[in-house]
C-alpha cells in the first residue's frame, strides 16, 4: 500500500475506536444511571465505583479518540491540498496557467482517442508570437511575461469550451480541440479569431505593446498518428506560415515536412562543408561602361558539393543566415577571395555580399579588416554590398559598422535597389558610394516599359545624389549600349561573363595580362609589375 494511504487509514482506524468507545460509554452510561436510580427510589445496591471510574476512563477516551480523529483529518485535508498542488504545479504552465508539454501529450492522447470513438477529428494549433524575443530584450522579461500572460487570456477566450491549451516555454502555444472533419472552416475560423485577437495592443505598466502571431495547423484524420505526429506536423506549419510573412495561418501539408528536411540536410551539410572549404567564391566580373574595361568582380558563394554537384547560394544563404552560421560562411569567403586576388591587378576591386544579420555582430567591421590585412587585401579595393533590409534592425548599430569600415577606405554599396522599398531616407541613413539595380528590371529593360522607367529613376537619382550606378544582370550587348546611354557607370551580367571559379579567373585575368610575374603569388603587393589593363 502507498505511504499516502497511511493517515486515511490512521484516521479510520481511530474513528472506529471512537465509535467502540462511544458505544461502551452509552452502555456504562445506562448502566451507572440506572443503578443510581435503583439506588435512589427503590433501595438497590448504590452503583459499584469501578463502574463510575470505568465510566469515567471511557469519557476520557471517547474524548482523547475524538480529538485524534480530528487531528488525523485536517492532517489528511492538508496532504491532499498539497498533492493537488503538486500536480498542478507538474502539469501546469506556472506563468500561464495553460497545461504544459507532457501534460498536453497525455490529455491531447485521451482527445484523440475520444475524437476517433465519435467519428471525429482533432485540430491542433500551434501559436507563435512573432517577432517576441524583441519585447523581451526592449522591455524586458517582466513585459515578456505580461504580453505571454495577456495572450494566453486572449486564446483562452477564443478557443471552443473543450480545447486543450499548453504552453511550451518561450511564446509558443498549443491548442487542441476536436472538429467535424467535413467542415474545417470551422478551424480556420478559430485561427483566424486567435490572429485578431492577438494583434490588440497589450498595455503593460505605461507601455502599449503591439504584436502579431503565426498559427501553423494539422489535423489528426490527415496528418496525425499519435499527438506527437500532430504536434510536429502543425510546427511545421507555423514555422513556414512565419516564412511566408508572419500575421496568418497555414495548414500542414507533406511538401513542407519534405522542404525542412531537405533544409536541415543543408545545415548539417553546411556546418562541415565550410570549414572543408567546399564553400568557395565565384568572381563576377563588373565593366566600366564608358571604357569597356573590367575593374573588379562580385563575389558570390558556391556550393562545390561532393555528390550533389555546384549548389547555388538562393539554396543555402538563406539556411546559413537562419542557423547563424553565415558569419563564419562569409568571411571564409572573404578569406577565400582575399588570397585568390594576392597577385591580381590592384586597380581591380571586390564586392562581397553581407546579409542583414551580419549587421548585428558588433564586431563585424574588425573581423572584416582583420581578414583585408591577413590576406593582404588593400581595403579600399573591398565593396560591401548590403540591401535596404539591413537597415531595419538595428540602424545605429549598423551606423557605427559601417563607420569603422568606411574608416579603413571600404566602400559601400545598396544592393538590389528598386526592388524593397527604395527609400530615398535608406539611401541617406547610410553613407553609400553606389547603387546596384536589381536585376530583375535590367533583364527587361528593353521589353518592359516600367522596367525601363525604375532603370532610368535609379539612374536619375544616382546622378542627383552623386552616386555612381552598377547594373547586374546585363545579358546582352543593347541593354549595355542602353544602360550606357542613360549614363549608368559599371555593369555585370553574362553578356559579358557567368561567375567563374577562381581558376577561371585568373587564367581569364592572365589572357588579359592582369596577372603579376604572369601569376606566381607574391606577399609583397608593392613589388608586382602590373601591367596595363586591357578591355
Ligand atoms: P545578388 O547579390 O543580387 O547577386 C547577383 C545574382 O545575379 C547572382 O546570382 C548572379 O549570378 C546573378 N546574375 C548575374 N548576372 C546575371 C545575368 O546576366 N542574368 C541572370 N539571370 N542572373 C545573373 P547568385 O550567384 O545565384 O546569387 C544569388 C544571391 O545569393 C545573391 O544575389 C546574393 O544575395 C546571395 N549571395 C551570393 N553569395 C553570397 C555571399 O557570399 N554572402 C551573402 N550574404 N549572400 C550571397
Ligand atoms: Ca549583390
Ligand atoms: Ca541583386
Amino acid at each position: 500500500m502507498a505511504p499516502a494511504d497511511a493517515p486515511r487509514r490512521g484516521s479510520r482506524w481511530t474513528l472506529a475506536i471512537c465509535i467502540c468507545a462511544i458505544l461502551l460509554f452509552a452502555g456504562l452510561s445506562i448502566a451507572v444511571i440506572s443503578g443510581a436510580l435503583d439506588h435512589r427510589y427503590f433501595g438497590g445496591a448504590p452503583v459499584q465505583r469501578p463502574l463510575v471510574v470505568a465510566l469515567l476512563i471511557n469519557a476520557a477516551l471517547v474524548i482523547f479518540g475524538w480529538r485524534r480523529h480530528r487531528a488525523v483529518q485536517i492532517e489528511m485535508d492538508g496532504r491532499s491540498a498539497a498533492e493537488e498542488r503538486a500536480r498542478m504545479l507538474a502539469s501546469r504552465d506556472p506563468l500561464t496557467g495553460f497545461l504544459n508539454r507532457r501534460a498536453l501529450s497525455e490529455a491531447g492522447a485521451a482527445l484523440l482517442r475520444a475524437a476517433s470513438r465519435r467519428d471525429q477529428a482533432v485540430a491542433m494549433l500551434i501559436v507563435d508570437l512573432d517577432h517576441f524575443k524583441m519585447v523581451n530584450d526592449m522591455h524586458g522579461h517582466a513585459a515578456g511575461d505580461a504580453v505571454l500572460r495577456s495572450a494566453a487570456v486572449e486564446i483562452a477566450a477564443v478557443m471552443p469550451a473543450a480545447a486543450l491549451t499548453a504552453r511550451f516555454g518561450g511564446d509558443a502555444f498549443a491548442c487542441a480541440f476536436v472538429f467535424d472533419a467535413r467542415d474545417p472552416s470551422t478551424v480556420e475560423h478559430v485561427a483566424s479569431r486567435v490572429i485578431a485577437a492577438l494583434t490588440k495592443p497589450i498595455e503593460v505598466e505605461d507601455l502599449r505593446i503591439h504584436m502579431t502571431s503565426s498559427i501553423g495547423v494539422a489535423r489528426s484524420d490527415f496528418d496525425g498518428g499519435g499527438i506527437d505526429t500532430l504536434l510536429r506536423a502543425a510546427d511545421i506549419a507555423m514555422y513556414c506560415a512565419k516564412k511566408s510573412g508572419r500575421g496568418g495561418f497555414t495548414w500542414f501539408n507533406r511538401a513542407m515536412e519534405h522542404a525542412l528536411i531537405d533544409r536541415n540536410d543543408i545545415e548539417n551539410g553546411l556546418r562541415l562543408a565550410i570549414p572543408a572549404g567546399q564553400v568557395v567564391p565565384f568572381f563576377e566580373p563588373q565593366i566600366d561602361l564608358a571604357t569597356g574595361r573590367l575593374c573588379g568582380f562580385e563575389v558570390l558563394a558556391r556550393w562545390v558539393h561532393p555528390t550533389q554537384g555546384t549548389i547555388p547560394p538562393d539554396r543555402f544563404i538563406p539556411v546559413a543566415e537562419e542557423s547563424g552560421l553565415i558569419a563564419e560562411l562569409s568571411l571564409s569567403i572573404m578569406r577565400q577571395a582575399f588570397a585568390a586576388a594576392r597577385d591580381w591587378d590592384p586597380g581591380l576591386s571586390l564586392s562581397v555580399n553581407i546579409s542583414p544579420c551580419q549587421l548585428r555582430d558588433a564586431w563585424l567591421a574588425q573581423k572584416i579588416i582583420k581578414a583585408t590585412v591577413e590576406g593582404g587585401f588593400a581595403p579600399n579595393r573591398l565593396e560591401i554590398e548590403i540591401t535596404e533590409s539591413a537597415l531595419f534592425d538595428n540602424l545605429a548599430l549598423a551606423q557605427s559598422i559601417v563607420g569603422s569600415l568606411k574608416n579603413q577606405g571600404v566602400r559601400l554599396a545598396l544592393d538590389d535597389f528598386g526592388t524593397g522599398y527604395s527609400s530615398l531616407a535608406h539611401l541617406r541613413a547610410l553613407p553609400f558610394d553606389r547603387i546596384k539595380i536589381d536585376k530583375s528590371f535590367v533583364l527587361s529593360l528593353l521589353d518592359n516599359a516600367d522596367s525601363a522607367a525604375i532603370v532610368n529613376a535609379i539612374i536619375g537619382l544616382g546622378a542627383n545624389l552623386n552616386l555612381p550606378v552598377t547594373a547586374e544582370g546585363v545579358e546582352t550587348g543593347t541593354i549595355a549600349e542602353r544602360l550606357a546611354a542613360l549614363g549608368c557607370s559599371k555593369a555585370q551580367g553574362w553578356h559579358y561573363s557567368k561567375p567563374l571559379s577562381v581558376a577561371d579567373t585568373r587564367r581569364m585575368l592572365a589572357a588579359r595580362g592582369l596577372l603579376a610575374h604572369g601569376g606566381a603569388p607574391d606577399t609583397d603587393l608593392t613589388d608586382l609589375t602590373i601591367r596595363r589593363q586591357v578591355g
